[in-house]
């Protein structure tokens, strides 16, 4: 048996506790139910943690167990502390996993690791999405067939302010005519990034079996291959050097 992946879920939670329409369809939270359909994985040892618990539930402890961080925010980025956010950042260049759904594009720990806008274009309508499947061999998209169609959800379009993704897995089409890149992987440092668009606080999306199914394999997809935390040594040589007539003048330089 492989060691089990250890996942953290995070969520906001807060349209849960402010809008009843919310709390409806996510009783115990968004994390809840995104850590319940993750926990029919037997592979996956599952956790969650939210904004407002002491350090957002995010303390070293918990980073440094993390194999693979699952991210939903929306309303409250910028409450995220910033030394937690550099801890994350971290922890990804170090080779910690990172998912991240729907309106956490906007988030700092995205937007950080993209380092780039992130912005999009976005309406909150009756539009139905139809996510095309592009790589069907990739390990994301397995068991999902030539699209996904969710019914009703919240519209994102084009242009999307990311950084060309490594593989591009989904493109969405709206009602309205516009279309997304949805599913996207990015690799930074050792670390690997999936972003996945459907998931709108008002509409059932995390109870679609299609959309568990791929946040499912995301997570074993991210899950870390090494834990190799930044460094920037200064080293002897491997084999013998020639000597060095200037070693007295370089002796007391130093890259740090
Ligand atoms: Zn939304």
């Amino acid at each position: 048996m492989p060691e089990p992946i250890q996942v953290t879920v995070w969520g906001e939670y807060r349209h849960e506790k402010q809008n009843p329409k919310v709390a409806d369809l996510y009783p115990e939270g968004m994390h809840e139910t995104i850590a319940g359909f993750l926990r029919e994985d037997s592979n996956l040892e599952v956790r969650t943690a939210w904004l407002d618990q002491p350090e957002h539930g995010l303390t070293d402890e918990v980073i440094a167990g993390t194999d693979v961080l699952v991210w939903w925010g929306h309303m409250a980025h910028g409450e995220v502390s910033d030394e937690v956010v550099a801890k994350l950042k971290a922890r990804v260049l170090a080779g910690m996993g990172l998912v991240v759904l729907h309106s956490g594009h906007y988030s700092k720990i995205f937007k950080s690791l993209m380092g780039s806008t992130c912005s999009l274009k976005w309406r909150e309508s009756t539009d139905k999405e139809r996510l095309w499947n592009l790589m069907p061999s990739h390990p994301i998209c397995q068991g999902i067939g030539e699209y996904i169609e969710i019914p009703a959800e919240e519209m994102y379009g084009e242009p999307f302010g990311i950084p060309t993704p490594d593989e591009l897995l989904f493109i969405s089409w709206f009602t309205g005519g516009e279309v997304f890149r949805s599913g996207a992987t990015w690799r930074r440092g050792h670390g690997r990034i999936f972003y996945f668009r459907p998931g709108h606080e008002t509409y059932p999306t995390y109870h679609h079996e299609d959309v568990r199914i791929v946040i499912r394999n995301a997570v074993t997809w991210a899950r870390p291959t090494v834990n190799i935390p930044d460094a920037c040594p200064n080293v002897p040589p491997l084999e013998p050097l020639p000597e060095d007539p200037d070693a007295d003048s370089r002796s007391h330089t130093s890259h740090k």
